[in-house]
Formats: structure tokens, C-alpha cells, sequence
């Protein structure tokens, strides 16, 4: 197991931001994992998990531990015509993962391409995009128990997975570390295209093969989204707020071409945080060295040695703007640290 003292986080995180975690560890197993967590250090001053720091905006200098997860497998544990039960490593990208799924003719996660981060953040976050979510696929989650100090299997139904929700988020948010989670992929063509321009693309590359629906998905997402290597960010900084049927039709009344999708639960609406913002002015601006990315207003952007008080800021006046607007709060997506 790696421990490393007093490290820098800048490269650990999406945004960029320079602050210092008291230490780092990367942990493989779950034997690891129980050597770490006995450490008085580690127990008295605090731990978080950390994947690629892609949903995550450090505010000060972190006191406790930093972990990591560097298993990396892959491993089919059961296979018929029907499809896969695929077991997969914490520390393996999220989107090696999906390819490794499209080269293996396997249906599921095909939608999620290019999302940035760790298979060991996906159940976290139920991450989700172009009308999938990592829920669909997911059949169980491993996870090191830091209370009670055991390793513990939880089933799809336990993790209470929601719109970027799970208990992950709430009551087993500091307790639990994901060691692995599993999949459960099928072998039946079930192509998702009827979320913006996914269908229109898919159909240009010749059809909904899982191919090209990867390929549609990451041509869209390369056209929209910038490249957190090249300008910090951390994604959608916010989550599309849910509201009550009334409130998206007095919205629509005013603003016709208002997005809005239905969600499971009766009576509610969501609406495009991005659209919102949007419509305040704010794609483009920026506030200090924080800016609104100009082709997408979800995502905020470091422009250039931003501090995490100034992206705060522009997310508490952006915040403030589309709730004096639209009479609707807009909460972050992104962890606040
Ligand atoms: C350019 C860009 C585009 C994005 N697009 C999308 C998108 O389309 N859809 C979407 O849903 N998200 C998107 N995101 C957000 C981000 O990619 C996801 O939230 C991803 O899951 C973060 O993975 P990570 O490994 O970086 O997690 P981190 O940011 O490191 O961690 C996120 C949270 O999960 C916890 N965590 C991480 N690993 C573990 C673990 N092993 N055990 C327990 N807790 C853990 C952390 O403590 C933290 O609370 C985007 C981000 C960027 C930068």
C-alpha cells in the first residue's frame, strides 16, 4: 500500500485547485483497506475517497487522509447468451470501462461515454447522462465498512439510487469506501436515443450499434463540454432542479422554449439548470478568475489560477440570479470539501 505525507492535490482534482491533503493513500483490497483504517492517524483525523477528484471542489487544506483506490480488474464472473455479471475495480476509468463494454458487444453503459472519474465514484454519484444512469447496470457494491471495520456486499436496492443520489451521499457517506462494484450488462441490442441530439448522430454514423452510439455520445460531449485536462472543471456544477408540474408550467407559460423532462415521480418536472442559467446572461461570464463555460452554462470553469472561494462565488450569485428569476433554487452537483 502507497502512504504519502503532506501532498499537493492540484493534480487530484478537476478544478485544479492547489491545496495540501495531511496524506494520501492508495489502497488495492480489501486487506489494505483494514491495514489503512487501523492507523489511529487515519481514524482520528478524518479520511475521504478520492477517484480522479472530478466531482469535487477543495475549499481549504484537507486535515485527515486522502484514499484512493488502484484496483484496476476487470473480471467476468458469469457469462450466458442472455449477458454478463462483470466485477470491476474502484480504480478503473469509468470509461475504459465503457469501452471495454462496446468492444465486448455488451449493453448498458453505452450512453456514458466520456464521463470523467473512477468506477468507484460511479455508484457514489449515480452518474448519468443522455437518458442512462450507472443504476441501470448496477447489480451490487463492495465497499470497505470503516465502522465496523468488515468488507460488506450491498445489492442495487440498499444503494437507494436516485437522480446523482445514493446512500453513498447520506448515511453511509463517510463510512463507506467502494472497493468494487458489479455489473450486470446484457447481450440484447437496447439503444437509449431519445435524449437531444443522440438519435440524429447515431443515425448519421449508419445505426444504433453500440459502436456508434459511443461514437455519437463522445462526438457531442467533445462539441459541448471542455476538456478538464485543458480548462479546469468539474462537470455540471449543478444538478437540473426537480419541481412541481405548477411550477414548470407557469415557467413554460412565460419562456415557451423552457426544457422540461418527466421524471418517475408523479407531479414533478425537471427542468435544464443550464437553460436557466443561460437565460440570466451568464454563459460566458466570469466572475474573477472563475468564468460560465460558453457552450455549455452548467459548467463552471477555473480561467486561469481561480481560487475555490472565487468559483463559490460565482455559484452563489448564479444561484442567486435564477432563484430572482425563475422563482427555482438551483443546488450543486459538484462535492463542496
Ligand atoms: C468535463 C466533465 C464532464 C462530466 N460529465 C458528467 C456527466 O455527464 N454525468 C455525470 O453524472 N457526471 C459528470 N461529471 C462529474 C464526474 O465525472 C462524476 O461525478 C464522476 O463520477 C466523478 O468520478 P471521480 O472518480 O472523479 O470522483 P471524485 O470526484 O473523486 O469523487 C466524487 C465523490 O465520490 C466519492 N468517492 C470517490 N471514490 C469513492 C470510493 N471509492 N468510495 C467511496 N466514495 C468515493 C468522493 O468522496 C466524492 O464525494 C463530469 C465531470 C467533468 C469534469
Amino acid at each position: 500500500m502507497k502512504i504519502v505525507e503532506n501532498i499537493d492535490l492540484a493534480p487530484y482534482n478537476s478544478f485544479g485547485v492547489s491545496v495540501k491533503a495531511a496524506r494520501y493513500a492508495e489502497v488495492t483490497s480489501a486487506e489494505d483497506a483494514a491495514e489503512l483504517f487501523a492507523r489511529p492517524e487515519v481514524t482520528e483525523q478524518g479520511w475521504m475517497a478520492l477517484g480522479d477528484g472530478c466531482n469535487v471542489l477543495f475549499t481549504g487544506d484537507y486535515p485527515g487522509t486522502i484514499v484512493r483506490i488502484a484496483n484496476r480488474e476487470i473480471t467476468v464472473e458469469n457469462e450466458d447468451s442472455e449477458g454478463a455479471v462483470v466485477r470491476v475495480g474502484g480504480g478503473v476509468e469509468w470509461d475504459d470501462l465503457v469501452e471495454w463494454c462496446v468492444s465486448h458487444e455488451l449493453w448498458g453503459v453505452e450512453n456514458l461515454s466520456l464521463i470523467p472519474g473512477t468506477v468507484g465514484a460511479c455508484p457514489v454519484q449515480n452518474i448519468g447522462a443522455y437518458g442512462a444512469e450507472a443504476a441501470d447496470t448496477i447489480r451490487e457494491v463492495e465497499i470497505w465498512d470503516t465502522a465496523e471495520g468488515c468488507r460488506r456486499v450491498l445489492k442495487a436496492a440498499e444503494c437507494k439510487f436516485g437522480y446523482r443520489e445514493s446512500v453513498f451521499k447520506h448515511e453511509w457517506k463517510g463510512r463507506a469506501l467502494v472497493l468494487a462494484v458489479r455489473f450486470e450488462f446484457g447481450k440484447t441490442a437496447n439503444p437509449r436515443l431519445d435524449y437531444g441530439d443522440v438519435r440524429a448522430r447515431v443515425e448519421a454514423l449508419g445505426g444504433a450499434t453500440l459502436r456508434n452510439i459511443r461514437t455519437a455520445v463522445v462526438e457531442i460531449r467533445r462539441a459541448k463540454l471542455p476538456d478538464h485536462k485543458v480548462v479546469g472543471n468539474a462537470g455540471s456544477f449543478f444538478k437540473n432542479p426537480v419541481v412541481e408540474d405548477s411550477v414548470a408550467e407557469r415557467i413554460k407559460a412565460e419562456w415557451p422554449d423552457a426544457p422540461t423532462y418527466p421524471t418517475p415521480h408523479e407531479g414533478m418536472t425537471k427542468l435544464a439548470a443550464g437553460w436557466l442559467i443561460d437565460k440570466c446572461g451568464w454563459k460566458g461570464r466570469s466572475l474573477g478568475r472563475a468564468g460560465v463555460h460558453d457552450r455549455q452554462a452548467l459548467v463552471l470553469v477555473n480561467r486561469g489560477g481561480a481560487t475555490a472561494e472565487e468559483v463559490i462565488t460565482l455559484a452563489q450569485t448564479i444561484r442567486r440570479d435564477v432563484a430572482a428569476k425563475f422563482g427555482v433554487e438551483i443546488d450543486p452537483e459538484v462535492n463542496i470539501i
